[in-house]
């Protein structure tokens, strides 16, 4: 069984931003578990365990489903919770186009039995996850709500696998579809 998920990767540099609002998290009382720069990504849409048929099955959906290209800005930081977050994100203005792909690979990927999400999808990245709160959290988020962490045209997505560790997960490309 493979552990797979649908990502928008990031620009280092952007990736590197985001870093230093980690940081300033990182001063909170809080204990918080910081998603590594490396890691960071725009989920599509999570998949999770299959076999290798299914993940055959998922390439060949896959081929048919882009979009145009199109600008994404990652602006400001929020959490799922604003008054006792579980996980602290940035969010993304790209006037809806990511959902928009969300919305097209669900459709594609269907027919093969894999569900939609339930939830109404908001587009983010997930900078870090509150394993114990702190109030202090609250004003470390003040302070870096309003970041510009940059813009960049997206043009391309991946089809990740993801192994779990103690050390944190380990995400490894398994395709990717250009525009
Ligand atoms: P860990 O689970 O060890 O914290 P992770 O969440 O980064 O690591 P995965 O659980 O493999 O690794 O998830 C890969 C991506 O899919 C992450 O962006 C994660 O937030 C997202 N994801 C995981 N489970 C779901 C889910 N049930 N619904 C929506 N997105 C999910
Ligand atoms: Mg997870």
């Amino acid at each position: 069984m493979t552990r797979v998920f649908i990502a928008i990767d990031l620009p280092a540099e952007i990736k590197e931003r985001i870093a230093e609002t980690q940081k300033v998290l990182a001063r909170s009382c809080a204990r918080l578990t910081f998603v590594a720069p490396r890691n960071m990504h725009i989920t599509l849409k999570f998949i999770g365990e299959v076999e290798d048929e299914m993940l055959e099955a998922i390439r060949s959906a896959l081929q048919g489903v882009s979009a145009d290209p199109f600008e994404i800005a990652i602006r400001g930081v929020g959490a799922n919770n604003l008054r006792r977050p579980r996980v602290v994100w940035s969010n993304l203005e790209d006037a809806g186009k990511t959902g928009g792909l969300h919305d097209a690979i669900e459709e594609a990927l269907a027919p093969l039995g894999i569900e939609r999400e339930e939830r109404a999808y908001t587009p983010h990245i997930t900078i870090a996850r509150v394993r114990q709160f702190d109030p202090s959290l609250l004003g470390a988020i003040e302070q870096v709500m309003a970041k510009e962490f940059g813009s960049f045209r997206a043009d391309r997505y991946t089809l990740k696998k993801s192994t779990l560790t103690k050390q944190g997960p380990r995400y490894e490309d398994l395709m990717e579809v250009v525009w």
